[in-house]
């Protein structure tokens, strides 16, 4: 039975994978080290998964036990989850993010090949695009990076572009994610990170509706939209996490590098998205309108059609139910 490596497995897009894995029967272990989740993830994905989740307390960076661990568990692809996510974050302390997602790629990738193991999923971002010249916007749209965190997960695709040019056994995908938001229909796991700076629409929203912020700023209500406010692709973390598990089937049958964008298509205003989870909620989120946060473009939002062709993979939530799955996570945490 083949083994799927999970790095960071137990963050927002790892540990939603890793419930559909085994809801499949998949096989899969997770290595993560706790940086920017709580502890109590692996209990409930325990209880959601009902078995025991063989995980492993490391750093990407430590390839010596990589190498253990893959061997010791027969591994035979690998997700790679595992990186600091946060935009502004990476602007303040752009070395910590080359350190940990680039060096922390580049120890995996040799620990993989000191193993011979040449399957890799790896989580790219939408922000590779930057501020993009036509939406939708396809896998051709030239790379843009306007921060360190784009820049880090550029530099990776292109070192996966090289690994496959001189090697031709190896499978890769690069999934180019939009806005996921949303969580687990069981309620048990969701976006619920460490670091409180997360300054995501969909968390900052929550943290208004639970009381921790009096209101929500919306950053710039002057673009070109069609209200003003900035406009993004919202995707439902299942659907997400689905797109993972075909892309891993698929890297299982075919060699070579793909790139995919991992969106609905969709483009939803900020007000829109408020509008919906007001609805859905049945609570008002008081706003107040501040400047345009810089590094954001106005609209962005993703053309699927390759994953849809190619992985036959097609998200399924419309956005009243991502507002409601999201409404949902906050009910049954009381947050
Ligand atoms: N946004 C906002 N207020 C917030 C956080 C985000 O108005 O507190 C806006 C942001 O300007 C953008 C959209 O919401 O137009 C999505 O931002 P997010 O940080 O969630 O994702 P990204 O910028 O990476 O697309």
């Amino acid at each position: 039975m083949t083994c799927t490596l999970l790095t960071g497995g137990f963050g927002y897009i790892g540990s939603h994978t890793a419930a559909i894995l085994a809801e499949n029967k998949q096989k899969f272990i997770i290595l993560d080290n706790f940086i920017n989740c709580k502890r109590d993830v692996v209990a409930r994905l325990e209880t959601i998964t009902n078995q025991n989740i063989r995980f492993y307390e490391v750093d990407v960076r430590e390839t010596e036990s990589l190498i253990k661990i893959i061997n010791e568990n027969k591994v035979s692809s690998v997700i790679h989850f595992a990186a600091l996510k946060s935009v502004s974050d990476s602007l303040m302390r752009p070395l910590d993010y080359y350190e940990v997602n680039v060096k922390g790629t580049i120890s995996l990738l040799q620990a993989m090949k000191c193993t011979g193991l040449k399957r890799f999923l790896f989580s790219s971002t939408a922000a590779v695009y930057g501020e993009p010249d036509f939406c939708p916007i396809d896998e051709k749209h030239k790379l843009n990076p306007l921060n360190p965190y784009a820049q880090t997960k550029i530099i990776i695709e292109k070192i996966l572009e090289d690994i496959s040019k001189a090697d031709r056994e190896w499978s890769i995908a690069c999934l180019r994610y939009f806005n996921p938001i949303g969580a687990h229909n069981s309620g048990l796991i969701g976006d619920d990170p460490l670091s409180v700076e997360n300054s995501n629409l969909m968390p900052e929203m929550i943290k208004v509706v639970t009381g921790s912020k009096n209101y929500l700023n919306v950053f710039g209500d002057d673009y070109e939209t069609s209200d003003g406010t900035g406009v993004r692709d919202y995707i439902h973390i299942m659907d997400l996490s689905k797109a993972h598990v075909t892309a891993l089937d698929y890297i299982n049958k075919n060699n070579g590098i793909n790139f995919f964008n991992i969106g609905t298509g969709e483009g939803v205003s900020v007000l829109e998205l408020i509008k919906t989870f007001e609805k859905v909620s049945g609570l008002s989120i008081p706003i107040k309108i501040s400047n345009r946060r810089e590094g954001d473009c106005a609209v962005c939002f993703a053309n699927p059609k390759k994953a849809n062709d190619i992985l036959k993979w097609k998200s399924n939530y419309d956005l009243y139910k991502m507002c409601n799955s999201a409404w949902e996570f906050v009910k049954s945490n009381k947050i």
